[in-house]
């Protein structure tokens, strides 16, 4: 016997339709790339999305097809996201750090049909236009500017596209398991690799991920995700706010720490998410300024383990840092950090220890641990093993693939070493591809980083195997100093003494300006190993 409830499909135009509606005068800020802030609301986006759903069908665009995004976080950026997905096409938002070459291969890939871009990407555009393939639409994300209008031939300009498009008009009808929207993980080895998210999966991370547990964003937060929206969908935020009616901060395309703290304090945010590097420049803005971050409660860390000296700095200002982890492939929000009833009863030391994990599962996601014989491994807090993952918004297969991506019993493996206690916390031990294979015994570069990074005189930390004659591999950290501090390298070294098993001590410590950081404002370990992979091997450097 079937229930007998209605059943409406779960899109993304349901979300801004809702939004538009009940949230009308809730306001959006938005960072301009000129740097002028500008005031919307969800009743002129909604307005606006529809507006360019309509204008898109009209050039001719069909259901499914697809329309990429070159943007920074902002208001045009956010009404193409609801018009594109939630007019039936798929929304495929671009890294504009890919290079040239991931840049084309991306486009073709996806076989777009529409490239939107904001005006200051329009050098990088012109550089791969020859390239593309597919692409039938171009259109710059502003006012129609006579100077480049000539760029590009039949270039369109978004606000008179939307002049052609319909506010009046619903939101069309779209299965709920059809694809609303593509993002290329990093692709550090190989080329970019597409997810392709649907209307369902996207409304169950939005409902699941916000939970009081969850993200637990509310109609009283004013939400800033400094997370670009080029990476899984800026965590889900845009959508997230949409059906909870949060007021937005969009941050444009400034990200340094000076720029988010004002940012922070202009507009009373309550919450900001982003990767811990974010948090880091944050942090030293914070130190130079007299802001007390009176307005912020809670920031939202992930992408990256989270530095655990960071957590008391946070908590001086009355912030509390909540750590979670996910991947492109996981839409990302998997797990989240939030405690148990009986963790109000430890310590402040311990509940710092217990924040440094990324967290346990949301309902609707799964872990496992396997050995490298694919034995399945107890979720005890100390065996460390392959961390795999299934749910409702975790990847199956890659965009354009013929095959699953997915275990032979239909899990996906992550790529990360970790544990899980008996509560489901877990914590990211490793990338197993980071990891450091010393003498037959693994050594966790996130550990030994957390270390560095909580010497008051460093900046920033990564530690990376370098290659050594006699135990394969030995830790080294590559450092950035904190300003006008000097340590040396014995200082740092001296610094690991007690804190880890003697054996586990880094090799070395080699001082740069900065660290190299990926397209999503990681640290780039594979062109650390490049650079540094051979030191112990220079010079009579190695230890026994
Ligand atoms: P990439 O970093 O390859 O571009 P993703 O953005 O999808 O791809 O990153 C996913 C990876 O980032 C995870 O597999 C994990 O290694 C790492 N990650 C994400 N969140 C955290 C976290 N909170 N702590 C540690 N590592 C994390």
């Amino acid at each position: 016997m079937l229930g007998q409830m209605m059943e409406m499909p779960l899109t993304i135009g349901s979300l801004i339709a809702h939004a538009e509606r009940y949230h009308t005068h809730t306001e959006i800020i938005s960072v301009e790339t000129t740097g002028e802030r500008i005031t919307s609301n969800w009743g002129e986006v909604g307005r606006n999305s529809r507006k360019l759903a309509y204008a898109l069908r009209k050039l001719g665009i069909a259901g499914g097809d697809r329309c990429a995004t070159i943007a920074w976080n902002n208001r045009r950026h956010l009404e193409s996201y609801f018009g594109i997905s939630g007019g039936g096409m798929v929304c495929h938002t671009i890294n504009p750090r890919f290079s040239p070459e991931q840049l084309s291969f991306v486009v073709n890939d996806a076989e777009d049909q529409v490239l939107l871009f904001e005006q200051s990407f329009l050098p990088l555009v012109e550089k791969i236009y020859p390239l593309l393939k597919t692409v039938k639409h171009f259109v710059v994300m502003g006012p129609r500017d006579e100077n480049i209008a000539q760029a590009i031939e039949g270039l369109l300009f978004y606000d008179e596209l939307l002049t052609t498009g319909e506010a009046d008009a619903p939101w069309p009808e779209v299965d709920e398991r059809s694809a609303s929207s593509l993002c290329y993980t990093s692709g550090t080895t190989g080329n970019p690799k597409g997810v392709l998210y649907s209307h369902r999966s996207t409304l169950m991370h939005t409902l699941v991920g916000n939970q009081p547990d969850g993200l637990a964003l509310s109609a009283q937060d004013t939400v800033l995700p400094v997370v670009p929206m080029f990476h899984v969908n800026a965590w889900g935020v845009p959508y997230i706010a949409a059906a909870n009616g949060c007021k937005l901060v969009l941050p444009g395309p400034n990200l340094d720490g000076k720029s988010i703290l004002n940012l922070i304090d202009d507009t009373e945010t309550t919450i900001a998410l982003g990767v811990p590097t974010i948090w880091m420049n944050l942090l030293a803005a914070l130190e130079a300024s007299d802001s007390t971050l009176a307005s912020l409660t809670r920031t939202v860390v992930g992408g990256a383990p989270l530095p655990p000296s960071m957590i008391p700095v946070f908590a001086s200002y009355g912030v509390e840092l909540l750590h979670a982890w996910g991947m492109t492939e996981t839409s990302p929000v998997a797990t989240i950090n939030q405690f148990l009833q009986r963790h109000s009863a430890l310590s402040d030391t311990e509940k710092t220890t217990l924040r440094t994990g990324q967290g346990r599962p949301l309902f609707g996601v799964d872990l496992r641990l396997l050995d490298e014989n694919g034995e399945l491994l107890p979720h005890d807090g100390k065996t460390q093993g392959d961390l795999q993952v299934r749910g409702h918004w975790v990847a199956k297969r890659y965009f354009g693939q013929d095959k699953d991506a997915l275990t032979d019993d239909g899990w996906f493996d992550t790529g990360d070493v970790s544990t899980i206690d008996e509560d489901g916390f877990m914590i990211i031990r490793d990338r197993s591809k980071d990891i450091i294979k010393s003498g037959g015994e693994w050594i966790s570069t996130v550990e030994l980083e957390n270390i560095a990074i909580a010497h008051p005189e460093i900046a920033n930390a990564a530690v990376v195997a370098a290659r050594h004659d006699k135990w394969d591999e030995r830790p080294i950290v590559i450092a950035v100093k904190a300003p006008n501090m000097n340590p040396t390298e014995e200082d740092v070294l001296a610094f690991y003494k007690g804190k880890i098993l003697s054996w586990q001590i880094p090799d070395a410590v080699i001082f740069v300006d900065n660290l190299p950081l990926g397209a999503t404002g990681k640290v780039q370990k594979a062109e650390l190993r490049k650079q540094f992979g051979e030191h112990l091997m220079d010079k009579g450097k190695q230890n026994d």
